[in-house]
């Protein structure tokens, strides 16, 4: 088979790219073998939180000079300013129009409030996730219900209310607890390992009757201003949420639960749906497993379904993630990126050749070992023993030289690098 393009990865990265190339008439292949970290996340997306000397970003803009110059090797220092800005401005308009309902701006992160019931900064979340500008000094809402559901231990509504009123914009508020009492999920409760918000969003949207549920929200809110709910209703986009917000006339607000997220899955499952629509092939439940490689350039690749009839592209887009989609993997002797072998970078004092030097003894310390991941260029272009692959790129989390725990930056990341591939390919690539 012969693409255009073929991308290793349907994840954020990887979706974001085959969008953005299909969209121009390129014809794509994405290879995908798994869940993506979004499936896992809080769906809220960060561009950069905080410095590696741990100062607070508010601005991403005043911060990027200071920024570049601690980290060097950062994706966002090799892309330059004027790159990674057009970039994420770029993305705001893409997300715009795929109706992600995503709210934020470069220009300025908000605090958006955890399940923790902590306020952390970010820069784009879900328009029905409760987020305050950073410099807002009183949530508006005095009274505040968190709802939790019977049974469901994913979501604390108390360990959310007790913390959440240490912050200082929550102050002045009444928070109160209650729980939703909804028998038809007596049949999911019964095994604990089902009790999980995908089966729970299935119950609560296809099996109980609308208005029960309004009514038993109604009646759980207890007249609170704004309510806080875990996201559990709805796995395909927001409809229905918005639904029972307008039936029941609170202000609902949806908070992610422990994995798997609601919110990050409506985002992948959106990405995918529109690549399919433009035409895109998605290659689901396949999984790339090496190519071959001539004149600096990947010639063929081969996967698990496709061992002896080979993969065919002019350009293909390394977007596998990280070891949580084992992008990278770590091994006794070595860390190494595992279909193409290709060349790794990590901060700091890490060495590959030495397994001492890929951690810190102090484990609330940012580890050497998170930072790493395979070399680019400002082209976004990989190497392998040195020399560079002119038609192979990588995007997202699979990019080394910076630790995305410490800085609150990955899908900043991912959907900037696979916007630059993206150009870069379409431009003609070399
Ligand atoms: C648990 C968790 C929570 C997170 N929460 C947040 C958050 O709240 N906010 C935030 O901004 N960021 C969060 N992140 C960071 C997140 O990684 C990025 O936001 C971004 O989604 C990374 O996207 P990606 O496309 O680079 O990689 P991934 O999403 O990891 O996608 C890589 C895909 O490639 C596939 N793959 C790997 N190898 C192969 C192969 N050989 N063949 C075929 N397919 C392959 C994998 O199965 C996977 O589907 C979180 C990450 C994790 C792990």
């Amino acid at each position: 088979m012969k693409f255009d393009v073929i991308i290793i990865g349907g994840g954020l990265a990887g979706l974001t790219c085959g969008i953005a190339l299909q969209q121009q008439g390129k014809h794509c292949a994405i290879i995908n073998n798994g869940q993506a970290a979004m499936d896992f996340s809080s769906g809220s997306l960060d561009l950069l939180s905080q410095l590696p000397d741990g100062s607070a970003v508010e601005n991403f803009v005043e911060s990027y000079p200071q920024f570049a110059q601690q980290l060097p090797h950062h994706p966002y220092s090799l892309l330059g300013q004027e790159q990674v800005i057009a970039k994420a401005q770029a993305f705001e308009q893409f997300a715009q129009s795929l109706n992600l309902a995503l709210i934020g701006s470069y220009k300025e992160n908000h605090f958006r409030v955890t399940p923790l019931g902590g306020l952390r900064r970010t820069w784009l979340s879900a328009d029905s996730v409760p987020t305050l500008p950073l410099s807002q000094t009183a949530y508006p809402h005095k009274h505040i219900a968190v709802l939790g559901i019977e049974g469901y231990h994913d979501f604390q509504p108390q360990l959310l209310a007790d913390n959440l009123k240490q912050n200082p914009q929550f102050a002045h508020c009444e928070v109160k607890i209650g729980y939703l009492s909804i028998p038809q999920l007596d049949e999911l409760r019964t095994n604990a390992r089902e009790f999980r918000s995908v089966n729970i969003s299935q119950v609560l949207e296809y099996k109980l009757a609308f208005s029960e549920l309004v009514q038993e929200i109604k009646q759980a809110a207890n007249g609170a201003s704004a309510v806080f709910l875990p996201a559990c209703f709805g796995i395909e986009n927001q409809a229905f949420f918005q639904s029972l917000k307008q039936a029941s006339g609170l202000n609902l607000y949806e908070l992610p639960t422990l994995p798997p997220s609601l919110l990050g899955m409506r985002q992948r499952k959106n990405l995918r749906a529109k690549f399919e629509k433009l035409g895109g092939m998605m290659l689901n439940g396949d999984k790339a497993l090496r190519a071959d490689i001539a004149d600096q350039q990947v010639k063929a690749l081969y996967s698990q379904l496709h061992q002896d009839d080979a993969l065919y592209a002019d350009h293909f887009v390394l977007a596998s993630g990280h070891y949580f989609s084992s992008g990278i993997v770590a091994e006794f002797e070595r860390i190494r990126e595992p279909i193409f072998d290709l060349d790794i970078v990590g901060n700091g004092d890490f060495d590959n050749n030495n397994r001492l030097s890929w951690t810190k003894d102090r484990f609330s310390s940012p580890q050497p070992y998170q930072s790493v991941g395979v070399k680019i260029n400002a082209k976004c272009q990989v190497q392998k023993c040195g020399e560079i692959l002119t038609n192979l790129y990588a995007v997202g989390s699979v990019i080394g030289g910076y630790n995305n725990l410490e800085l609150g930056c990955s899908s900043g990341v991912a959907v900037v690098t696979a916007l630059t591939v993206a150009e870069q390919i379409l431009a003609g690539g070399k």
